[in-house]
């Protein structure tokens, strides 16, 4: 079948529209004989009929086992160059107790960015000296809560910082553990790195004052220096840009160490994943080959040993774990202009959730994919976008893909690879209650977040009361 003139190039009509891309499913999707979608010993129908929909579904085992592998990779790697790694989960990726505990037990520490994720953290009962705290406008009450419960490390990212950690860890009696984050001018995303001289962002500390903010550390009793913290983006393929911004850091580390020990380089997270068949994401195993190889050689350019080395993956351990699953409520065939001067059909799909619940498409146009969970069908593959129910016409989950044509209101469809940066950035908008999540795991499904209800939705309106 020829390509709708309306998709973009990157776009294949696929051979088969009904198969599950192994790069963009988790690893315990499957299609049943009879064409439903499974995970992990569990039918979409099933899930659908017990949870409602939309409802966020993740594969529990491949989020564990992502978690664990990451963390191997990076260690296997660099114990081969003669150094170790520590690696963070990024909670803003997806947070909740169960979550938590999952990747604590897979032997990871967990980064927080606000009292609200540090007290999730805590409340799943990780240990507080497994946590480390960012962000670059930590309240005084934050950071006295981080320091009182006893954090691994708190990342400083702006000079005023400096003495508000230092009076906290004075005041509870501490000696704070802490990270310089920096920034390289190294940003990166997917294919691309851009290397400037100074980057135009808020995040961070330019390379030249590094040396005047770790003095000032250094000058605090309370403080220890742990080294520098850079993240340079997200969704990145490829370790060309961990390249530049690690030789830019190990130069200004070297620079650090007559002033005092810098046991630690923190390289961040951004790590790719794959969201449509199109994305081609370098496997962790050779991404943590590569960045180890290149951290060893820049250390031996310039004479020092190999520090610990930390990395903060949210998405890559995360995302690749979930699927929503929606109903169709109402198809649409609009006709469009096409470029060539034409026209062409564009299928508009509606579901019952949208861009509440998964905000990336409208706010970074965001790719995604779909597949019919219900059933499987022998139609033709039609060019679809699927909409979701909210008034606003930017409201869109998967721009452009391939469903069978005979699509219809009452299908079950799931979108993959929404682990990450969705149930997080999940919104009320029109006052639709977000979603439960449920995890599969061994054919048995449980809420691990439950889902609004509307006395949820109307609980915090204080006119209720008023009245
Ligand atoms: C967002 C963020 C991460 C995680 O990014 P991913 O793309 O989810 O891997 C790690 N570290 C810092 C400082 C971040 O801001």
């Amino acid at each position: 079948m020829a390509s709708s003139p309306l998709a973009p190039s990157w776009l294949r009509v696929p051979e088969d529209v009904n198969a599950l891309s192994a790069s963009v499913w988790s690893a315990n999707a499957s299609r049943s004989t009879t064409g439903e979608l499974m995970v992990a010993g569990l039918s979409a129908p099933e899930l659908a009929a017990r949870f409602g929909t939309p409802v966020y579904v993740v594969d529990e085992a491949d989020a564990r086992g992502r978690a664990a592998d990451t963390l191997a990779a990076f260690q296997r790697e660099f114990a081969a160059v003669g150094s170790s790694a520590t690696v963070y989960y990024a909670g803003k990726a997806f947070l909740c107790t169960e979550v938590a505990r999952w990747v604590a037990e897979a032997g990871l520490n967990i980064d927080v960015c606000s009292g609200g994720e540090l007290a999730v953290a805590l409340a799943a009962g990780v240990d507080a000296a497994r946590l480390g705290l960012h962000g670059n406008n930590k309240s005084l009450a934050e950071i006295d809560r981080a320091v009182a419960a006893g954090i691994g490390a708190i990342v400083i990212d702006s000079l005023q910082e400096i003495p508000r950690v230092a009076a906290a860890a004075t005041r509870h009696g501490r000696r704070q553990g802490v990270r310089l984050r920096v920034n390289s001018g190294v940003h990166a995303h997917t294919h691309e790195f851009l290397a400037t001289a100074h980057e135009d962002q808020k995040f961070g500390l330019p390379l030249e004052h590094a040396a005047e903010a770790v003095a000032t550390i250094r000058g605090f009793d309370s403080l220890d220096f742990y080294g520098l913290h850079c993240h340079i983006g997200s969704q990145i393929f490829g370790s060309d840009g961990f390249a530049e911004s690690a030789a830019r850091l190990l130069a200004v580390h070297r620079d650090l160490l007559p002033g005092g020990p810098v046991p630690e380089l923190n390289l961040g997270g951004g790590f790719g994943i794959a969201y449509t068949s199109a994305d081609d994401p370098t496997p962790m195993d050779e991404l943590a080959r590569e960045i180890a190889r290149i951290v060893a050689s820049e250390c031996a350019r310039l004479d020092i040993a190999v520090p610990r080395v930390a990395f903060e993956p949210g998405r890559a351990v995360i995302g690749p774990s979930t699927f929503t699953l929606y109903e169709v409520g109402t198809t649409k065939d609009v006709e469009v202009q096409t470029d060539a001067g034409g026209s062409a059909v564009r299928r508009y799909v509606s579901v019952d959730g949208g861009m509440s619940d998964n905000a990336r498409t409208a706010l970074y146009g965001a790719d995604y994919s779909v597949r019919l969970a219900g059933r499987s069908s022998d139609a033709e593959p039609a060019l679809i976008r699927l909409a979701g129910k909210h008034c606003e016409s930017g409201d869109i989950v998967v721009t452009d893909d391939y469903l069978p044509a005979d699509v219809a209101p009452g299908d079950l469809v799931a979108v993959p690879a929404t682990g990450a940066y969705c149930w997080s950035l999940a919104s009320n908008y029109n006052y639709l209650g977000r979603p439960p999540v449920v995890a599969v795991r061994d054919g048995v499904a449980r809420v691990i977040v439950r889902g609004e209800t509307e006395s949820d939705l109307l609980a915090r309106d204080a006119g209720l009361d008023a009245r």
